[in-house]
């Protein structure tokens, strides 16, 4: 009995299932390429390889498919495994490297030779395609090396094997049909050689399988039952039956394909991301703006938040692009529970509280949590006590000397409440030599403490502030979008759709109670946005991150 999400890859699973095939088991793997970090699309498909899975009672592999020499790292392998550690899934005994099989992708290319499936052709690539691959209307042409007795391929692949050959010198192909509707049935090409040094294979090898070669058999070696990718493939389905068919390997893996996910106002591919760090238009493949998983998480995203825009998001077969206000949306709905609320000026201006003794200062109750608020587990529940004194900051954009109509902040002459503290009335204000405002002053009206109105008065209007003496200096990063564009990703001219405002790094003044954050603690800063300790916090020193702002775009 299968309980959960349902779309179109768990109705085939279920009816798989239900009819036996397998045995009733469902195996399925997250195969990533160690040439980069992950990014939220790949969220995407762990989501539903993991998830399909657990539901399933099945098993996920995780598997690095490391084929490609020259772009993978072993750095890259450990950020792939805390990013899918951290997303919340396990996959227990089951890593694996695709690297571990060139020897059984090689034994498997002689046996090919032998059942006369394939051979070693000298045309380049670039030649193949030009002259002999052919177009969509009209059927390609032979290769001259499609001839090569059984023998003279056995040996050329050998010595292929022993390095005797350059780069691109010869390549083994499959030999499968030159007029096939299908362009990449048109002799494929399986194994090339590259002499290059691999990360875990070392020097071993100058041969290195294609992908469509690989792919299939690694699925089958694991005991893949269902091996879900991206709609990308669904041209090469037909040549990954192919080579499990000609390789005659026992376990028949079989692959479905699902949109992979777009989202507005950033880049998906790891091509780009890896443009983005090494031209350094970001800070590293984890800086806050990147929409990979480790810069979400430094942004202060929750696993939980990006598990549930998955699910929100589903799994079709029809291409979109994902408004990344309903990831944003997701996120706050998800750190409304866990963020206690504090205060914090991002842009002082001074206050004088002229009724408020001199040297006194008044300790006040603020609650973390609104009234009505469940916070979640762990999460801060007791209130802290904010100093008040005469002298406070409060934002500059909350007061306004000729304010427009209809404004419910401070202006000449207007009341306010202090949250937490005192509703205050306006009495004027301090200038400099050049006509700026360099201070308000306010009068405070001490029967209003906590911020209660007096009987049959309405105060509109609440506003944050902070004690001038005990306020500590926060270094606050505020994010915007990365780019400016909608849709950067369709223009190769995309690195001019960068936005040069997308990191602005503000000087706060806080509350006490944040000079002890840690990294890691997340908090709403009220009116402001939610908020995330930076691994750059030093003891005492907080740098602060904003995660999201409180404004929510998204249209329900
Ligand atoms: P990129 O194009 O970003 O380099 P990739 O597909 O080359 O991605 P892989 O490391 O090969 O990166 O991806 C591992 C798995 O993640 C594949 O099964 C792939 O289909 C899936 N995947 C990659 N990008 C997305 C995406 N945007 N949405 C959903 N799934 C994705
Ligand atoms: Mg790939
Ligand atoms: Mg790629």
């Amino acid at each position: 009995h299968h309980e959960g999400p349902s779309d179109f890859i768990r109705e085939m699973i279920r009816s798989d299932v239900a009819a036996g095939k397998h045995g009733g088991k469902v195996v399925t793997r997250f195969p990533p390429e160690p040439n980069g970090f992950l990014h939220i699309g790949h969220a995407k498909a762990i989501c539903i390889d993991f998830g399909v899975a657990k539901e399933f009672g099945g098993r996920c592999h995780l598997r690095m498919d490391d084929t490609n020499p020259t772009t993978e790292d072993v750095s890259y392998v450990e950020a792939i495994q805390r990013d899918v550690k951290w997303l919340g899934f396990d996959w227990g005994e089951h890593m694996y490297y695709a690297s571990d099989y060139f020897e059984r992708f090689y034994e498997l290319a002689e046996k090919l030779i032998r059942l006369e499936r394939a051979y070693v052709c000298d045309l380049t690539e670039d030649d193949f395609s030009q002259n002999y691959r052919g177009t969509i209307t009209e059927a390609g042409k032979e290769s001259p090396y499609r001839k090569r007795t059984i023998e003279e391929n056995l040996d050329l692949l050998r010595r292929m094997r022993k390095g005797e050959f350059k780069d691109g010198e010869k390549v083994l192909r499959a030999r499968i049909d030159m007029a096939s509707p299908n362009m990449k049935l048109r002799d494929p090409p399986l194994i090339r050689i590259k002499h290059a040094h691999h990360y875990r294979t070392n020097d071993d090898w100058c041969l290195y399988p294609l992908y469509d070669y690989a792919h299939c058999l690694e699925d089958s070696f694991e005991g893949v039952t269902h091996s879900l990718c991206t709609l990308e493939f669904v041209s090469a389905r037909e040549l990954y039956d192919w080579v499990i068919k000609a390789t005659e390997v026992p376990h028949v893996p079989k692959q479905t394909e699902f949109a992979r996910l777009n989202l507005t106002y950033t880049v998906m591919s790891k091509r780009r991301l890896l443009q983005l760090v090494e031209g350094k238009y970001v800070g590293g493949w984890d800086d806050p703006r990147m929409p990979t998983i480790a810069g979400l998480r430094r942004r202060g995203y929750t696993p939980e938040a990006i598990r549930e825009f998955c699910a929100r998001i589903g799994v079709a077969k029809n291409i979109s692009t994902v408004d990344v206000a309903l990831l944003e949306h997701t996120l706050r709905e998800d750190l409304d529970a866990r963020s206690p609320r504090v205060m914090a000026v991002l842009k002082p201006l001074k206050v004088i509280v002229e009724s408020f003794a001199e040297n006194e200062t008044e300790e006040l109750d603020a609650p973390y949590w609104p009234a009505g608020t469940e916070p979640a587990a762990g999460a801060k529940t007791s209130s802290r006590k904010l100093p008040f004194t005469r002298e406070i900051y409060i934002e500059r954009d909350d007061f306004a000397e000729e304010p427009p109509k209809g404004w419910h902040r401070l202006a000449p002459g207007q009341k306010v409440r202090l949250r937490h503290a005192y509703i205050v009335t306006c009495t004027g204000v301090e200038k400099d030599d050049k006509g700026e405002i360099v201070a308000v002053r306010v009068t405070h009206d001490a029967g209003t403490r906590g911020g209660v109105a007096p009987a049959g008065k309405r105060i509109e209007g609440t506003i944050h502030w902070v004690s001038a003496k005990h306020a500590n200096d926060l270094e606050v990063r505020v994010y915007d979008r990365l780019f400016v564009s909608e849709n950067p990703g369709e223009s190769e001219e995309w690195l001019k759709d960068l936005n040069p405002h997308s990191l602005s790094v503000v000087h706060a003044k806080a509350e006490p109670s944040l000079a002890s954050a840690r990294e890691g603690e997340r908090f709403q800063f009220e009116r402001l946005g939610f908020f995330f300790a930076d691994s750059d916090s030093k003891a005492g020193a907080p740098v602060f991150n904003r995660t999201v702002a409180l404004k929510d775009g998204w249209a329900k």
